[in-house]
C-alpha cells in the first residue's frame, strides 16, 4: 500500500506546545527575567530555541528506524558497535545543546555552572522532543548531567576536580548501575563489594546487567555509578554505597589513562530500544578496579541517588510523552489519507464515494483518545515540571520563603512517581491504539509505528518497575493518607482550580464530575489509610497501582479541564477559522477524557472501597500447572 507519510519522521505540532507554555501554564510572566534563568530569556528566545530543538528532533528521527535495524553489538574483542549514525547526531547534540553551547545561546546567569538557564518546564519539552524523535539515543550521556549535580552537591574537592568538567562538557559520560542478576527491584540483594581500600580509592568486584548506554565510544570515559556493598555495610542491605567507577583510569606514575578493567560480556537482544546498547557489565575480573566512594562516604549510596533516580523518572516519562504523542499525531495523519469505506448511512450504495477512515466515528474514538491522553499525560508532567521550575526560582531568590519552597519539593517528589507509572502506562496504551488505526500497515516496518510500541514498554519497567513507583507513592509519599501533607497541597491547589467554576457555565458538568472524581481520590487514599491501620497492610499492596492510576488520572482530568478553560477564553479572540478549531479541539479533549475516561475513577473507588470482597487470597498451587499429563 502506497503512504506519503515520510517513514521514520519524528512529528510535533508546534501549536500544541505554544498553548501549553505560553497560554495554559504562562512560563513567560512566571519564570522570564526572574533568577537564577538567563537574563535574556524572553518569549521570542523561548520560541526561537523551540525551532532549532524541533529541527535536531526531525534529525534525530531519521536515524530513528535506522537504529533499530543495526543494533548494537559485542565483539569479540570486547568493542561495542552501536548504529553509526549515533557519531554524527552526538557531535551535533553536544555542540548544541549541551551545557556550554547552551550558556552560549543563553548568556551568562548567576551562580554555578551546572545552573539552570532556564526554567524545568521549558527544558520539559525540548527533551520530550529529543527522546520522543529517537530514545535510543537519548539514553546516550542521559545520566551525565544528573550525575555531575550528584558530584557537585556530595562530591569530595578531589572528585569535583576530576570529574565535573569533563562530565559537564560531555567529554565523559555516566552511567548509572544497580541492577544485578539477583537485584532488580530488591536492591538489597546487590552483591557487587567493595574489596579493598587505599587513600580514598576502593577496589571493586562483581556484575551490573542491562546496564543502558555501558559501553561505547561516543566518549572518551565513562564513569559508572556504581551501588555496591562496603566493608562496613550494615547487613539489612539498604546501607549501600555509590562508587565511582572510571571505565579509564588516570595513572598518575605513568602519566596517563589505563584501563580500569571495567568488561562488557554481553550486550542483551532485546525487544525494542535496539540502538541502545544495554550490556552486561563486570568489574575487577581480569585486574583491578578502582573507584572512589561519593563523596569518601560509605553506606549512604541510596540516599545520594535519590536525586538522579527521580530525575531518571522524570525522563521516563518525558521518554513516555514524547513518543506517544509522535503515535498520535502519526495516526491522524494517516487517517486523513487512508480511503477506505462509505459511511455507515450511505454504505449500502457502492456509488457513494469512499470516505477517509476519519471520517468513521470508530477511527474518531480511537484518534480523541490518543489526543486526550497524551494532552493529559503531557499536562501531568508540567505539573511536575512547574513546581520544580518554582523550585529553582526560589532557591535562586535572595530570601528564600521557606514554607513554600518546602511545600513546592513535597509536591515535586509526590509527583515523580505517579508521572512515572501513569505517563509510562498511557504511553504504552496509546502506541498500541497507533496500530489500530493504521491497520495492517501498522503492524509492518514500514513506518515507525510498531517500533514506538516496542520501544516504550521499557518505560513501566525500568527506574523502578511501576509498582515500585506504586509502593513509594503510597508508602513513602502519602503515608498510606493518614494526615497526608501531599493530599493537603494537591488538594489546595484543586479548591483553587474549582473556584474558577462559575467563570465557564458551558463547562458545568464537567466541573462536576471532576469534583466528584477529586472526592472518590481523596477516599480511596484514606481507605488505604484505614486498611493500613486494622493491620492490612500486605493486603493493602493489591490496589496500590489502581490507587496511582486513581490518582494520574483525577490529576489529569483536572488540567485537561483548566486547558479547556484557556481554549475558550483564546476562542473567543481567536483570528482565523484554524485557531478556533485548535481551541475547540482542546475542549473536544477535555470532555472526551471526562466523560469516557473519568469513569474509570468511580469504578476503582467502588472496587477498593469494597475491599472486604475485591481483596482476595490466593495459594501459588491454586493457579494452574504446566507439568500435568493429559489423561494423568
Ligand atoms: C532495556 C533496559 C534498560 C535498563 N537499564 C538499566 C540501567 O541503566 N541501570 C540499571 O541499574 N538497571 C537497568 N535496567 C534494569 C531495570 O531497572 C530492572 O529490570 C527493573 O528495576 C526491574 O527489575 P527486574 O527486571 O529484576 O524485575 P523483578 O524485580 O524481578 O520484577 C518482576 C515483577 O515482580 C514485581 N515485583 C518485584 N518485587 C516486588 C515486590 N516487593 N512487591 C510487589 N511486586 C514486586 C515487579 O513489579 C515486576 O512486575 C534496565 C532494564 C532494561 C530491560
Amino acid at each position: 500500500m502506497q503512504t506519503s507519510i515520510p517513514a521514520g519522521s519524528y512529528l510535533v505540532d508546534p501549536r500544541e506546545i505554544e498553548f501549553l507554555l505560553f497560554e495554559q501554564l504562562q512560563i513567560q510572566k512566571e519564570f522570564f527575567g526572574k533568577k537564577p534563568f538567563s537574563p535574556k530569556l524572553d518569549q521570542k528566545l523561548a520560541l526561537e530555541l523551540l525551532s532549532q530543538a524541533y529541527r535536531f528532533a526531525q534529525k534525530l528521527g531519521e536515524a530513528y528506524q535506522s537504529a533499530d535495524q543495526e543494533e548494537c553489538r559485542l565483539r569479540a574483542d570486547g568493542h561495542v558497535e552501536i548504529p553509526s549514525k549515533f557519531f554524527s547526531l552526538w557531535a551535533e547534540y553536544i555542540s548544541q545543546w549541551g551545557v556550554d553551547p547552551l550558556r552560549k545561546k543563553l548568556g551568562k546567569a548567576d551562580g554555578e555552572r551546572i545552573e539552570p538557564l532556564m526554567p524545568n518546564v521549558l527544558s520539559q519539552v525540548i527533551l520530550e522532543m529529543f527522546m520522543g524523535a529517537n530514545p535510543s539515543f537519548m539514553t546516550y550521556g542521559g545520566f551525565t548531567i544528573p550525575a555531575a549535580k550528584l558530584i557537585a552537591a556530595n562530591g569530595t574537592e578531589e572528585q569535583k576536580d576530576i570529574f565535573l568538567d569533563n562530565l559537564i562538557s560531555n567529554k565523559w559520560d555516566a552511567c548509572f548501575c544497580a541492577t544485578e542478576k539477583d537485584a532488580g527491584s530488591d536492591i538489597t540483594a546487590v552483591r557487587t563489594r567493595a574489596v579493598g581500600h587505599q587513600d580514598q580509592v576502593y577496589s571493586i568486584q562483581g556484575e551490573k546487567i542491562y546496564i543502558s548506554a555501558g559501553m561505547h565510544s561516543l566518549t572518551s570515559n565513562t564513569i559508572y555509578f556504581v551501588l555496591g556493598q562496603s566493608r562496613t555495610a550494615r547487613s539489612d542491605g539498604y546501607h549501600l554505597s555509590c562508587y565511582l567507577v572510571p571505565r579509564f583510569w588516570w595513572d598518575s606514575s605513568a602519566q596517563q589513562w589505563i584501563n580500569n578493567n571495567v568488561e562488557c560480556v554481553k550486550v542483551e537482544e532485546k525487544m525494542g530500544l535496539k540502538g541502545c546498547a544495554n550490556t552486561h557489565l563486570v568489574f575487577g575480573r581480569k585486574g583491578e578496579t578502582k573507584a572512589f566512594a561519593l563523596g569518601n562516604k560509605q553506606n549512604v549510596g541510596l540516599l545520594q541517588l535519590i536525586p538522579l533516580m527521580s530525575e531518571a523518572r522524570v525522563g521516563t516519562a518525558l521518554f513516555g510523552v514524547g513518543i506517544a504523542s509522535s503515535a498520535y499525531l502519526h495516526s491522524v495523519r494517516f487517517a486523513r489519507q487512508r480511503v477506505q469505506g462509505r459511511l455507515i448511512r450511505e454504505a449500502f450504495n457502492t456509488q457513494n464515494e469512499r470516505v477517509p477512515i476519519i471520517a468513521h466515528g470508530d477511527v474518531q474514538r480511537m484518534l480523541l483518545d490518543m489526543k486526550s491522553r497524551v494532552e493529559g499525560c503531557r499536562l501531568l508532567v508540567s505539573m511536575l515540571c512547574m513546581e520544580a521550575s518554582r523550585v529553582q526560582m526560589m532557591q535562586a531568590g535572595p530570601e528564600v520563603d521557606r514554607e513554600r519552597l518546602a511545600r513546592s519539593k513535597r509536591l515535586v517528589a509526590t509527583l515523580t512517581p505517579i508521572v512515572k507509572a501513569y505517563v509510562s502506562d498511557e504511553a504504552w496504551r496509546i502506541c498500541e491504539t497507533a496500530i489500530q488505526v493504521h491497520g495492517g500497515i501498522g503492524y509492518l516496518k514500514d513506518l515507525p509505528i510498531e517500533q514506538y510500541a516496542r520501544d516504550v514498554k521499557i518505560l513501566s519497567i525500568w527506574e523502578g518497575t511501576n509498582y515500585i513507583q506504586a509502593q513509594d507513592l503510597l508508602r513513602d509519599k502519602l503515608g498510606y493518607g493518614l494526615n497526608s501533607l501531599s493530599m493537603k497541597y494537591l488538594n489546595e491547589d484543586f479548591k483553587e482550580f474549582i473556584q474558577s467554576k462559575d467563570c465557564f457555565p458551558r463547562f458545568h458538568t464537567l466541573f462536576e464530575r471532576v469534583q466528584l472524581a477529586w472526592r472518590m481520590t481523596e477516599d480511596v487514599v484514606l481507605w488505604i489509610g484505614k486498611l493500613v491501620k486494622e493491620g492490612q497492610l500486605t493486603e493493602s499492596t493489591q490496589f496500590f497501582t489502581r490507587c496511582l492510576f486513581v490518582i494520574g488520572t483525577t490529576c489529569v482530568a483536572w488540567k485537561l479541564l483548566e486547558a479547556a478553560c484557556t481554549a475558550q477564553k483564546g476562542y473567543e479572540n481567536a483570528e482565523s477559522s484554524e485557531d478556533m478549531s485548535f481551541y475547540e479541539g482542546k475542549v473536544k479533549s477535555a470532555e472526551y477524557f471526562i466523560f469516557n475516561l473519568l469513569p474509570s475513577v468511580e469504578c476503582y473507588h467502588g472496587v477498593i472501597l469494597d475491599s472486604k470482597h475485591s481483596i482476595f487470597e490466593i495459594d501459588s498451587n491454586q493457579f494452574n500447572q504446566t507439568n500435568r499429563k493429559f489423561g494423568a
